[in-house]
């Protein structure tokens, strides 16, 4: 059996594996996708100490860090279900394979929800973003839309306000959803428009985004938005569907672990992206990361 086990290829998987590895430990990593969430992205330039980067040059470079050791990487497999037995966990992968270990790091990440109109993919990263604190300074002294009035999409706003040269807010419902006192702090800001009742329809572009079409619901007329960047903010969903049953979540599927990265099942971590833990940020999926790395040896050496 495998000592440590990590599951997700992510910055916090790479990092884990990493920092497990470097004990002299037998580590595996299993990945549907090395590189996670980060080969989707463009600029990085908040990964501090590299000024800026690219998301699949980040992407090689984990990898290439994590072949320096001794790790078993397996790549483009997906895990579908895990169960304590005795002392060992077993993770079932898709294709049948049955794999032991004593610990067990879930690092499988999240993904944002995509609002699903035309223009979205074809416009990613090309004015379509998802991450203000990521991508909000590429938008400097423009005009953007935010879609979502929920908490997330209310902090965008205010956050790109103080960036941008304006922000328009677009929800569906025929109300904002964020908590009062964020929306109170959205109604101050002088640059801030909030359109209620709009049914996004359509992101505009030519190689990148000059416009939404949304229609309003209450008049069923259809309206055009000039932007230079619209920041979809309608959720963002954990990769935890596949741990259904098994160890605890929260009431969005996150997977809620302590200051060490401790699932509900001894012997089980969890870091990134996928946990409760705040700020889906690339430099703290690594730090949590490392944290589950250091707990399942600490927990290797008391049992
Ligand atoms: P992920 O990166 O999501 O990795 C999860 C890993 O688990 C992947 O390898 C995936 O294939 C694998 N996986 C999932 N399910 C399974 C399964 N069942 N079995 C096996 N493997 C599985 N952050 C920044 O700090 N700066 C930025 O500029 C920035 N820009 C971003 C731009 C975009 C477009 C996006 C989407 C995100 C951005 N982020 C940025 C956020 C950052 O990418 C994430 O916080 C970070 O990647 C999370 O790392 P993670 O390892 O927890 O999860």
């Amino acid at each position: 059996p495998f000592d440590v086990l990590v599951i997700g290829g992510g910055p916090a998987g790479a990092s884990a594996a990493i920092y497990a590895a470097r004990k002299g430990i037998r580590t595996g990593i299993v990945a549907e996708r090395f590189g996670g969430q980060i080969l989707d992205t463009l600029t990085i330039e908040n990964f501090i100490s590299v000024k800026e980067t690219e998301g699949p040059k980040l992407a090689k470079a984990l990898e290439e860090h994590v072949k320096e050791y001794p790790v078993d990487i397996m790549n483009l497999q997906r895990a579908k279900h895990l169960e304590k037995k005795g002392d060992l966990i077993e993770v079932e992968l898709e294709n049948g394979a049955v794999l032991k270990s004593k610990t067990v790091i879930i690092a499988t990440g999240a993904r944002w929800r995509n609002i699903n109109v035309p223009g979205e993919q074809e416009f990613k990263n090309k004015g379509v973003a998802y991450c203000p604190h990521c991508d909000g300074p590429l938008f400097a002294g423009k005009d953007v839309a935010v879609i979502g009035g929920g908490n997330s999409g209310v902090e965008a706003a205010i956050d790109l306000a103080g960036i941008t040269n304006h922000v328009t807010v677009l929800e569906f419902n025929d109300h904002l959803r964020a908590d009062e006192i964020l929306q109170s702090r959205l109604r101050s800001l002088p640059n801030v428009t909030v359109i209620t009742n709009a049914a996004t329809k359509e992101i505009t572009g030519t190689d990148k985004v000059n416009g939404l079409t949304y229609v309003d619901r209450a008049t069923g007329e259809e309206k055009h938005i000039e932007l230079a960047g619209v920041f979809v903010q309608i959720g963002l969903v954990p990769n935890t569907d596949w741990l259904e049953g098994t160890l605890e979540r929260n009431k969005i599927g996150e997977i809620i672990v302590d200051k060490k990265g401790a699932t509900t099942i001894p012997g089980v971590f969890a870091a990134g992206d996928c946990t409760d833990g705040p700020y889906n940020q690339i430099i703290i999926s690594m730090g949590s990361g490392a944290i589950a790395a250091l707990s399942a040896f600490d927990y290797l050496i008391r049992n």
